[in-house]
């Protein structure tokens, strides 16, 4: 199937401009199985290419965060000197790749850093443009599950790159077979959930919020937790808000998605209705839970704030506060 720009744009528009999602690259699932087609890609000097240190992207030195992309000669001594290299896909014509260089020492990125220099797509993702912060976070996220899957996890024997970097495959000699073992990009799911009540303690509608001990001082987000084999997403969303704060929850609703590749997880989006409303903290889990109402929010600060001691919002880019923000605008418009 022929992936037309139409159809990306489309895609995009289904986001809800949450960060880090609107890939609006063409992946070539089909190309990408032929070796020639992808070592031409990959050799042409026009093919951008995002290069990986050691979780940090590249980005251009002005203040405005702005990715890198390489081309030409350093685009192909990063190709040479990565252990992993993705192709990341097509915009048109042109070619995206991503290759880690965390072999690499600090001194030896200099061919890389004339304009810019690493820095974690967590501190500046926030300010970035959507489609170009998508892009980092998907170089990133595939370079992390390459360096993690070097080896096998059947049979223990080194596994290579193929298909331009979305399977690594085995030789099946780690356990003496010939069955050689494919391994995909795996990405983690884990459910986030807003969960409101109309009146939980007199002061009319709010939302449950808690706060891990190690997070930024005075911040409350939303409950959040990873699936389990076994269960479904609702049943996910019901666990783990019992689990952490004791509330019961009926009608889970899904509300929207955001890659989150720091290092490997899938946000699942959820709103929920509390059907009880006493807390009882799970203090292995967080540090403290309460409800919350819209005036109180509104009273908030934001994540990078000071003082320190108001209780702040998350940040931007996350969809904990995409969620809170969509709550808090239906309750002021009543
Ligand atoms: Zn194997």
């Amino acid at each position: 199937m022929v992936v037309t720009v139409a159809a990306l744009c489309q895609i995009s528009r289904m986001v809800k401009n949450l960060k880090y999602a609107g890939v609006a690259l063409d992946r070539a699932s089909a190309l990408r199985r032929d070796e020639t087609w992808v070592a031409e890609r990959l050799g042409d000097p026009a093919t951008l290419v995002a290069p990986v240190w050691r979780g940090l992207n590249l980005f251009k030195s002005d203040s405005m965060p702005q990715a890198v992309f390489l081309n030409g000669t350093a685009a192909q001594t990063a190709i040479k000197e990565a252990g992993a290299v993705v192709l990341l896909g097509l915009d048109g014509n042109t070619a995206y790749a991503a290759a880690d260089l965390s072999g690499l020492d600090e001194y030896a990125l200099a061919p890389f850093t004339d304009t810019g220099g690493f820095e974690d797509l967590r501190r500046v993702g926030a300010l970035m443009a959507g489609p170009e912060g998508a892009l980092l976070a998907y170089a990133r996220g595939m370079v992390h599950w390459h360096q993690k899957h070097m080896f096998c996890g059947v049979c223990g024997a080194p596994t290579t790159n193929r298909d331009g970097g979305l399977v690594r495959i085995c030789d099946g000699r780690g356990d003496g077979g010939d069955d050689t073992h494919m391994h995909f990009p795996r990405t983690d799911p884990a459910v986030i959930m807003l969960v409101t009540h109309d009146n939980p303690e007199g002061n009319g509608p709010a939302c449950l919020l808690g706060r891990q001990r190690r997070w930024v001082n005075g911040m409350y987000s939303t409950l959040a937790g990873f699936v389990e084999p076994g269960e479904t997403l609702e049943e996910a969303v019901a666990r783990e808000v019992l689990e952490e704060s004791d509330i019961r929850v009926t009608d889970v609703q899904y509300m929207a998605s955001q890659p989150w590749p720091f290092p490997s997880s899938l946000m699942l989006g959820f709103r929920a209705r509390a059907e009880t409303t006493k807390i009882l903290i799970d203090a292995r889990e967080l540090e403290d839970a309460r409800w919350f109402t819209a005036d109180e929010m509104l009273g908030f600060g934001e994540w990078g704030d000071e003082p320190p001691g108001n209780n702040r919002m998350p940040r931007t880019d996350s969809i904990a506060r995409w969620l809170m923000d969509g709550w808090l605008k239906e309750v002021r418009s009543g």
